[in-house]
């Protein structure tokens, strides 16, 4: 390594962060930016910068966003009786390329996993109990991973808005319990909406 330029190493070490990414594949990638053109490689670095400083968190739903709302919030063609739970922001993504959803959406940031320390309060569940207590969503429809955790955060949320007058529905187990949303296909995830299940 010792002929390696110090900016060289430099960008072998923060690609070699990147998850999945070991020692072989950073250096690849980098020798990889070293040979293309200074535009290509550039615009790289512009990617991520305006990643970095354009993208918050929608103050309603907690999707991406580059403004105060998120398009989906924005778009006045969703049906806004109904919300769909989701942990991240990359589930929110694999339930609209499905195709099947036209409702609105509550991104939880995470989901409840005591051996993690992550309690309900280091998520967005505070602020979707104010969103259900305006009074305009009919239903809720549970999304969470149906993992342990993901389930136990589901049964959280269902007792907090047991006394609330929506229906709680949560999808179909057509997804092989522990796989995780963001992997499952377009048709199981048409189906798990479809026949999604009251609480
Ligand atoms: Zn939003």
């Amino acid at each position: 390594m010792a002929q390696l330029t110090e900016s060289v190493t430099r960008m072998i070490e923060q690609f070699a962060r990147l998850p999945g990414i070991g020692r072989k594949s950073a250096e690849r990638l980098a020798y990889h930016i070293l040979r293309v053109h200074k535009d290509e490689a550039l615009e790289l670095a512009e990617a991520i910068r305006s990643v970095k400083e354009n993208v918050r968190y929608c103050s309603e739903c907690f999707n991406l966003a580059e403004e105060d709302l998120c398009t989906i919030c924005q778009d006045t063609r969703r049906d806004k009786t109904k919300v769909c739970v989701v942990e991240q922001p990359r589930d929110l993504i694999a339930l609209e390329e499905s195709g099947a959803y036209r409702g609105l959406y509550h991104v939880l940031l995470g989901r409840i996993a005591p051996l993690e320390n992550i309690g309900p309060d280091q998520l967005t569940i505070k602020q979707l109990v104010n969103r259900v207590r305006v009074g305009e969503f009919q239903e809720v429809i549970m999304a969470t991973n149906p993992t342990t955790e993901g389930d136990g955060t589901s049964l959280h949320i269902s007792n907090l808005l047991a006394e609330m007058p929506v229906t709680l529905t949560r999808l179909a187990r057509g997804i092989t319990s522990g796989s995780v949303l963001e992997f499952s296909n377009k048709e199981i995830l048409n189906d798990a909406l479809s026949g999604r299940q009251k609480l």
